[in-house]
């Protein structure tokens, strides 16, 4: 196993992969930008390595920066979070280079599924179901409009090299299709350095359903169940719940049998997200998430698996220790985003923790960074924890959070945690029964006022 691990990021993922290390009696090394001196990844580690001033890309982008922090600790396997380096091939290839594990897929695979029309054509060829539309890049304006035509308006036109929302445009219909193609390759050009675009079926009122899948390179992969993530603003999920309220036993067992065999031939290693829209009974692969996400510990709390233990064993070249059988299913686990953020506006609210008391009790589990007497730097994600919670069903998983959402205080600044009490209480989220419009279109209602 390895001796020392570094951790290529900040906030509560440094956190949760520091605890994984520690479990497995692995000594870990943080780095820091110079506003995070302060932060609980650098207190916890055993060393700790400044790399640069605040700006992501002077600090946790600074590929050189990092390796140096790797040559100075002697640490042997470098493990990215989310987010920042997490999925970038060149970073994966210049650690190998090195003679530095990169705690997740080869670079290869990382490539493959960052482009997005490729990993689609993968996809489609691996027998996973995909959105219908244009085989691969849309280059003129003739062929956009034959193929709208041929999959039936509405369609999305979408960046290749998109993420985060950006480059995506609806066409209602023709007449809309042009403006839609030019909107979206400016706005890819200048967001990617890359206006390829395609051309997809705009689904109507889809669930966004993403099965987690865990493999060992060795031609061994399972998957561990779905997440529902259907409740985002802005193309960012807000709440995610697992199992989805959406599935019942069969179609779960359909569409992980069919991503765990597509991850097997791929030879897949280490954790992975494959994306669907969901609707009316159908799966559409939108995108693979070749990292650890931001929503894992939901499936952490049904199944009982450590996902970071699992990515460190097999990037360490063991093979998977258990089968699909071995995987079980145990009642619910939501997650909800805790951001330092208006509640309201959603205006980002950086500054001092003055208090923090955060809940507690059976199934309860708070991964977070942030402590009492903490300044939040204004420089990175607002997310501040996850406040994740499990049940023996839905119903109690529902109680046991809205218990939870009025045990959690944090003064000093202001935090999503009045929205989620009052989202909580809406019937169709109790009911499970929303879309991925379905935040926005209540947001839009203005329900709530700070
Ligand atoms: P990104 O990588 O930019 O996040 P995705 O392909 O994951 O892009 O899509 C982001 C979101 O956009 C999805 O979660 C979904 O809400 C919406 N979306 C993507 N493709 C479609 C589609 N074909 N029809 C309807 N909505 C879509």
């Amino acid at each position: 196993m390895f001796e020392k691990i570094l951790i290529a990021n900040r906030g509560e993922i440094a956190l949760r992969v520091l605890r994984a290390c520690k479990e497995l009696g692995i000594k870990t090394v943080a780095i820091h930008s110079t506003a995070d001196a302060n932060a609980m990844h650098v207190r916890l580690a055993d060393e700790s390595v400044c790399i640069g001033p605040p700006p992501v890309r002077d600090s946790y982008l600074n590929i050189p920066n990092i390796l140096a922090a790797c040559e100075i600790t002697g640490a042997e396997a470098v493990h990215p979070g989310y987010g920042f380096l997490s999925e970038n091939a060149r970073f994966a290839d210049i650690l190998t280079a090195h003679g530095v594990t990169f705690i997740g897929p080869t670079a290869d695979h990382i490539r493959i599924m960052g482009d997005k029309i490729e990993a689609k054509a993968t996809a489609k060829r691996l027998g996973i179901p995909v959105v219908p539309g244009s085989d691969g890049a849309v280059t003129t304006d003739e062929d956009a409009h034959r193929i709208a035509a041929e999959i039936g308006y509405p369609v999305l036109v979408k960046a290749s090299a998109g993420g985060g929302g950006r480059g995506m445009r609806v066409a209602l219909d023709a007449s809309e299709m042009s403006g839609a193609l030019s909107a979206a390759r400016s706005e890819a050009k200048n967001a990617f350095g890359d206006d390829s675009v395609y051309i997809e079926k705009y689904l109507l009122k889809p669930r966004h359903i993403e099965v987690q899948v865990l493999g060992d390179g060795q031609g061994n992969a399972v998957h561990l169940g779905e997440r529902d993530c259907s409740l985002q603003r802005r193309h960012q999920k807000v709440l995610e719940e697992a199992r989805s309220p959406a599935l019942d036993d069969a179609a779960r067992e359909r569409i992980g049998g069919i991503v765990a065999r597509a991850m097997a031939e791929l030879n897949y290693r280490g954790v992975g997200t494959i994306e669907f829209l969901y609707e009316d009974g159908e799966f559409y692969f939108i995108e693979m998430n070749t990292r650890l996400q931001v929503e894992h510990p939901v499936t952490e709390m049904i199944t009982g698996i450590d996902l970071v233990n699992e990515q460190i064993k097999v990037a360490n070249g063991q093979a998977l220790t258990f089968r699909q059988s071995d995987v079980h299913f145990n009642g619910h686990a939501i997650e909800c985003r805790i951001n330092a953020e208006n509640p309201a506006t959603f205006a980002p609210s950086p500054g001092k923790i003055t208090y923090w008391h955060p809940p507690g009790g059976l199934g309860v589990r708070v991964d977070s960074g942030v402590y009492q007497g903490y300044t939040i730097p204004p420089y990175y994600d607002s997310m501040i924890g996850k406040l994740i919670v499990h049940g023996r069903s839905r119903a109690e998983c529902l109680m046991r959070m809205q218990r939870c959402l009025d045990e959690f205080v944090v003064d000093g600044i202001q935090s999503t945690i009045p929205l989620f009490k009052h989202l909580l209480a809406q019937q169709d989220i109790i009911d499970g029964n929303y879309d991925i419009h379905w935040l926005e279109k209540w947001l839009a209602t203005n329900p709530f006022q700070a």
